[in-house]
C-alpha cells in the first residue's frame, strides 16, 4: 500500500513552519509533493517573468552578488561548518552565516546539516536520498528534495546543533529569511526606480534578477554536488561510494566540486587537496582565521595527501 500524504492543513502550514507536524511525514515515501513544494516550483516560473522584465547592469550585478554570496554561506557555513565541524566559529557569526544560507531556499541549518551528515554516513547505500545510483540523476539532483521522505529536519543526526535555540528557530521557520529577502530586492528595485532612474530597473526587475534567478542558480549549482559530483569527474581515492572530483562544479560551487576528496577526508576545511584545485572557500576561510574571525581549520593529513597522490604539502 502506498504511503498516505501528510493532512492538507500540515502540507500547506509547512511553508511557513517545517516543524510542526513535521513527525507525520513519512520518511519512506519518495514520491514528489507538488502541493508542499509549490512555492519552489514558482521560484522557478518566476524566472521567466524575465521576458518582461528585460535586465539591466545593476540587476545583474545583484543577481551575481547574491548567488555569490549565499553560496559562500552555504559552503563555508551549512556545509564545513554545521555539517562537518571542520573549523570553528563564534557563535553569533555561526548564526549570520546560517541565517545568509539559509535565504538561498534550502531550507533550514539543522535540516541541510543532517541530511548531509546522513549522505556521508550512508553515501549510495540504502537512506542515502540523493545518490544518482538510486535515484537517477534528475531525483539525485532536485527531485529528492520535493518529496516527503526529505522534508523532516532529522534532528537525531544533528543533536550538538540543536541545542542551539537559535538555529532552531531558523530552522523551523525556514522560509522567513529568503522572503524577507525577495522583499528586500523589490524594494531595492523601486527605490532605485525613484532615485536612480538612470539605472533602467525598478522593483519587479530586481526582484526577478536579485532573488529568483540568483536563489535558481545558487539551488542548482549546490545540487550539482549531489547529482554530478557522484557522476561525472576523476577519482583521486578509490572511496566506496560514487564522488568524484570534477573542475566545473568546483568553479560554479566555489570549491565543493572536489567531491572524491571530500569524501576521502571530510574533517577536514579544504576540499580542493592540491594547490591548484580551486577551492576559494578555503581560501576566504584563510582569510577569515587571518583577522581572527575563526579558527581551527582543520589539515589534510599527509598520509591522506600521499595517498591520492598529492605531493605538495598546500593543505597539511
Ligand atoms: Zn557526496
Ligand atoms: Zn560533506
Amino acid at each position: 500500500m502506498p504511503p498516505s500524504p501528510q493532512p492538507l492543513h500540515l502540507r500547506l502550514l509547512a511553508w511557513f513552519d517545517t516543524h510542526t507536524g513535521a513527525a507525520t511525514c513519512d520518511d519512506h515515501d519518495h514520491r514528489v509533493d507538488w502541493l508542499r513544494t509549490l512555492p519552489f516550483i514558482l521560484l522557478h516560473l518566476v524566472c521567466f517573468a524575465v521576458l518582461w522584465t528585460g535586465v539591466s547592469l545593476v540587476a545583474a550585478m545583484v543577481c551575481l552578488a547574491l548567488f555569490g554570496l549565499r553560496m559562500f554561506a552555504i559552503t563555508a557555513v551549512y556545509h564545513r561548518l554545521l555539517a562537518h565541524r571542520s573549523y570553528d566559529a563564534p557563535r553569533w557569526l555561526a548564526f549570520l552565516g546560517a541565517l545568509v544560507a539559509n535565504s538561498s531556499g534550502q531550507r533550514g541549518p539543522l535540516w541541510w546539516a543532517a541530511h548531509h551528515r546522513i549522505h556521508h554516513r550512508l553515501s549510495d547505500e540504502d537512506g542515502d536520498l540523493h545518490s544518482p545510483q538510486r535515484a537517477g540523476l534528475l531525483g539525485s539532483h532536485v527531485l529528492w528534495f520535493m518529496t516527503p521522505g526529505a522534508f523532516r529536519t532529522r534532528l537525531e543526526a544533528v543533536p550538538d546543533l540543536a541545542r542551539r535555540r537559535e538555529l532552531m528557530l531558523l530552522d523551523r521557520f525556514d522560509t522567513l529569511a529568503p522572503a524577507a529577502l525577495a522583499g528586500g530586492c523589490f524594494a531595492l528595485g523601486w527605490a532605485l526606480e525613484t532615485w536612480a532612474p538612470g539605472l533602467g530597473t525598478n522593483g519587479m526587475q530586481m526582484l526577478v534578477w536579485g532573488f529568483c534567478i540568483s536563489t535558481v542558480l545558487c539551488a542548482h549549482a549546490t545540487f550539482t554536488v549531489n547529482s554530478l559530483a557522484h557522476t561525472w569527474g576523476s577519482r583521486a581515492y578509490a572511496t566506496s561510494d560514487s564522488s568524484r572530483n570534477n573542475w566545473f562544479i568546483a568553479l560554479i560551487t566555489l570549491g565543493e566540486g572536489w567531491h572524491n576528496n571530500h569524501h576521502r577526508y571530510p574533517a577536514a576545511t579544504a576540499q580542493g587537496f592540491a594547490w591548484w584545485q580551486y577551492d576559494p572557500t578555503l581560501w576566504i576561510l584563510r582569510l577569515f582565521a587571518a583577522l581572527g574571525l575563526v579558527s581551527g581549520l582543520k589539515p589534510v593529513p599527509e598520509r591522506i595527501l600521499r595517498e591520492g597522490g598529492y605531493r605538495n604539502k598546500d593543505q597539511s
